[in-house]
């Protein structure tokens, strides 16, 4: 399989500073050792509850956040290594799809002006043929050279979704992250931007990293899935096998508590108490544990590796006992 990107152990922790002084009281372990690869043309799903590091990851692998350890190879290359200016062409070949697209555009610039920087910037265009340039790429996401002269608040909510999509694609990236680019949108609408990314995804052969709390899109557009829980992946496999077979305590409950659950998927019942711990102080052992209806002393001691279960990667020390444990759990609470 050939190899577009390629994350190694990446790890990212801000320092947490308070007072006149600025001391710092503490550290968010927002990502830790997280390793993944993707293919040309391939989805990679990221899921976990809110606050999981999904984000942080995201920006990450494109150097928003500078990561704190690892390394980040693009076609070989290591991003982690670049100096600005190398970071900057980098930057052409991997770009970001923001949740909310109001936020991320220029209210006092027209959508035509929005584009054509990236173009012109990066020499995708010049101002000769700019004009053509931009209608070309509004246009093939499905919206038309009127839509280029107009501002982002005369657009609804995937309108705007469109023009982000569009920016990200001005610069012919082989990588998209797509942090979340249909949370804000109405269900109806999700659909539409869904079957544009993947349209597109044919289209151009680009690869996307997509960071989702919806298992149902997820389960429509990812080729594999990595489940993240306080900064860590726990949980790796292609997209039926973790649907259909989730070996991770985490992964079920979040299988479960779908809200708009697949019914040919099993249902496992588990009863989870508490909200997620903080990522600043994280418990011992699996950071699963004190949530964790399958919980034993050894999880409470001692951290589980990401070990090869099947065609599965996951972080449990009982992965392999998983569907009993499971429900003999549920079965004593019922
Ligand atoms: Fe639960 Fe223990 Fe597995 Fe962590 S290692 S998920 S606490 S069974
Ligand atoms: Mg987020």
């Amino acid at each position: 399989m050939t190899e577009l990107l390629r994350v190694q152990n990446l790890t990212k922790h801000f320092p947490v500073k308070r007072g006149l002084l600025r001391r710092q009281v503490g550290t968010v372990q927002a990502v830790t050792d997280v390793s993944f690869t993707l293919a040309p043309g391939e989805t990679l799903a990221v899921v976990g509850e809110s606050g999981c590091g999904k984000s942080t990851l995201g920006r990450a692998i494109l150097r928003l956040h500078e990561p704190s350890s690892g390394e980040i190879r693009l076609d070989g290359e290591d991003v982690t290594a670049l100096d600005t200016r190398d970071l900057r062409e980098a930057r052409k070949r991997m770009q970001i799809i923001f949740q909310d697209p109001y936020g991320s555009l220029n209210p006092r610039m027209t959508v035509r002006e929005t584009l054509a920087e990236p173009l012109l910037l990066h020499g995708m265009a010049t101002p000769a043929n700019i004009r053509a340039k931009v209608d070309e790429l509004i246009t093939m996401c499905g919206l038309s050279a009127w839509h280029a002269d107009r501002y982002p608040h005369e657009f609804s909510g995937g309108q705007r979704q469109r023009v982000g999509i569009a920016r990200a694609l001005a610069t012919r990236p082989r990588l998209i992250v797509c942090d979340e680019p249909v949370s804000a949108l109405d269900v109806s609408v999700q659909a539409q931007i869904v079957n544009l990314l993947q349209d597109l995804q044919r289209q151009l052969g680009l690869a996307y990293v997509f960071i989702s709390h919806d298992l149902g899109v997820v389960r429509h557009i990812a080729n594999r899935v990595a489940v993240m829980y306080l900064g860590r992946i726990v949980e790796q496999a292609d997209t039926e096998e973790l649907f259909l077979n989730p070996r991770h305590p985490y992964t079920r409950t979040l299988i479960s508590s779908a809200p708009r659950p697949d019914p040919t998927v099993a249902r496992h019942k588990l009863p989870v108490e508490g909200g997620t711990p903080s990522a600043m102080a994280l418990p011992s052992g699996c950071a699963f544990h004190p949530r964790c209806p399958m919980a034993v002393d050894r999880c409470r001691a001692e951290r589980p590796e990401l070990r090869q279960l099947g065609g599965t990667l996951v972080a449990c020390h009982r992965a392999d006992e998983a569907v009993e444990g499971m429900d003999v759990a549920a079965a004593g609470k019922d």
